[in-house]
C-alpha cells in the first residue's frame, strides 16, 4: 500500500535544456523561463512603458511563459501567459508583470499546420522590432548605425560598453550576446508532467500525527506553552498555523523535489503561508472574475542559480472567461499576479 499513488489534478512543470535551440521559437509555442520572451501574437506587444518596473523603472525582464490553450475556447487555440519580472537588486519593490495572449487556429502569424523544424523561412524581426538585449519591443535606434534596435536607454548603455562600441558601423548581422547574457535568466524549456501524490490513506496517518502533536501542544506537554501570558500564547498559536501550511507545503513539494511550476486553471495555489489573501481584481476588460491558472515556486531560483529576484511563490490569476480581442483590441492583455 505504501506505494500506492494517485494523479492530481495539478500539471507540474519541469526545467530541461532545449533539445533543439529552435525550439524555443515563438512558432512551436514553448513554456520556458529565461531567455528572450517567445511571443505569441506578433503586433502590440507590451510596449517599453507598460513593461518598466512601477518601482524602479528599469525594465523588467522576461521570466518565464506557459503555453496554455483552452480546448473549449476556440479564440484561445493558442494562449500563452507571460511573466516578466524587475532584476534590479537595489529595487526596494521588485515589480512582477504579467500579460496574457491569444489566438485562434486560423490567425494571422502561424500557419495552420503545426511547424517543421527544419523549414527556417521564420522570421519575427520582419514583423515586430524587438530590443537587441531583452528582446522587449524596441522603439529606439542606435543613433549610429540605425540598424540595431533597443527597448530602453538602458539596455543600450550595457549593449555600448559590452560589444557594440567595437561592432557599431562594422555590422550587417548582430547580436547583442553579452549584454543579453548579464541581463536575461537563463533559458531552459518547461515540460509539463501529471502529479501523482501517495495515497490519501498514507496522508491522513500524516494528518493524524500532526492531530496528536497539536493536542500534546494544547495539554502543554509538548513545548512550554503554559508557562506564557495570553497574548505571547496569540502569538505562539500563528506560529504554530503558520508552520503547519509551510509543512503542508513541503510535503506536497518533496515528492518532486525539482517541479518549478504547478498548473492548475480554476484550481488552487498551494499556500506557503496563511496570511490573508487580497481580493483579486477582476479581468479590466470583460468584467470577468478572475481564477487562479498556476504558480510558480522558488525551487525555480535555484535551477536558475539566481539571487537577483527572491519570492516564496508566484501566483497567477488570469480571467475566468479568457476574453479575446473581441471583448478588447488590446493584444497582450494584463493578468493579476500574488507574490508571497
Ligand atoms: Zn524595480
Ligand atoms: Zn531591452
Ligand atoms: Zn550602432
Ligand atoms: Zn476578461
Amino acid at each position: 500500500m505504501a506505494n500506492l499513488k494517485i494523479q492530481s489534478n495539478v500539471e507540474l512543470g519541469f526545467p530541461e535544456d532545449f533539445t533543439d535551440e529552435k525550439c524555443s521559437h515563438s512558432r512551436f509555442f514553448p513554456s520556458k523561463v529565461g531567455g528572450k520572451p517567445s511571443w505569441l501574437a506578433l503586433s502590440d506587444i507590451p510596449t517599453p512603458d507598460q513593461i518598466a518596473c512601477s518601482d524602479c523603472n528599469n525594465p523588467t525582464i522576461f521570466f518565464a511563459q506557459i503555453y496554455a490553450p483552452i480546448e473549449t475556447n476556440d479564440d484561445a487555440f493558442h494562449r500563452t501567459i507571460f511573466v516578466f519580472i524587475c532584476k534590479n537588486k537595489s529595487c526596494t519593490n521588485q515589480d512582477v508583470k504579467i500579460f496574457r495572449s491569444q489566438l485562434a487556429h486560423l490567425n494571422q502569424f502561424y500557419p495552420s499546420d503545426p511547424p517543421d523544424i527544419n523549414e527556417d523561412n521564420f522570421k519575427i524581426d520582419d514583423l515586430i522590432q524587438l530590443c537587441s538585449v531583452c528582446g522587449g519591443s524596441g522603439p529606439l535606434k542606435c543613433a549610429k548605425c540605425k540598424a540595431i534596435s533597443y527597448c530602453s536607454k538602458a539596455h543600450q548603455a550595457i549593449d555600448w560598453k559590452k560589444q557594440h562600441k567595437q561592432e557599431c558601423t562594422t555590422l550587417s548581422k548582430y547580436n547583442s550576446t553579452l549584454a543579453s547574457d548579464e541581463v536575461l535568466f537563463k533559458e531552459l524549456e518547461i515540460v509539463m508532467e501529471t502529479e501523482e501524490i501517495p495515497d490519501e490513506n498514507e496522508e491522513k496517518t500524516e494528518e493524524e500525527k500532526l492531530a496528536e502533536y497539536e493536542q500534546l501542544v494544547k495539554d502543554g506537554k509538548a513545548g512550554t506553552l503554559s508557562d506564557v501570558k495570553d497574548e505571547e500564547l496569540l502569538e505562539c498559536a500563528k506560529g504554530i498555523e503558520e508552520d503547519k501550511v509551510f509543512e503542508k507545503f513541503k510535503k506536497r513539494i518533496v515528492h518532486y523535489p525539482d517541479q518549478i511550476i504547478r498548473y492548475e486553471r480554476n484550481g488552487v495555489p498551494l499556500r506557503i503561508s496563511d496570511a490573508q489573501l487580497p481580493e483579486i481584481p477582476r479581468c479590466e476588460y470583460c468584467n470577468s472574475e478572475r481564477q487562479f491558472e498556476f504558480q510558480i515556486v522558488p525551487q525555480i531560483l535555484y535551477e536558475l542559480k539566481e539571487d537577483s529576484v527572491d519570492f516564496g511563490t508566484l501566483d497567477v490569476y488570469t480571467c475566468s472567461k479568457s476574453c479575446s480581442i473581441k471583448d478588447n483590441p488590446i493584444t497582450y492583455k494584463n493578468e493579476y499576479i500574488l507574490a508571497s
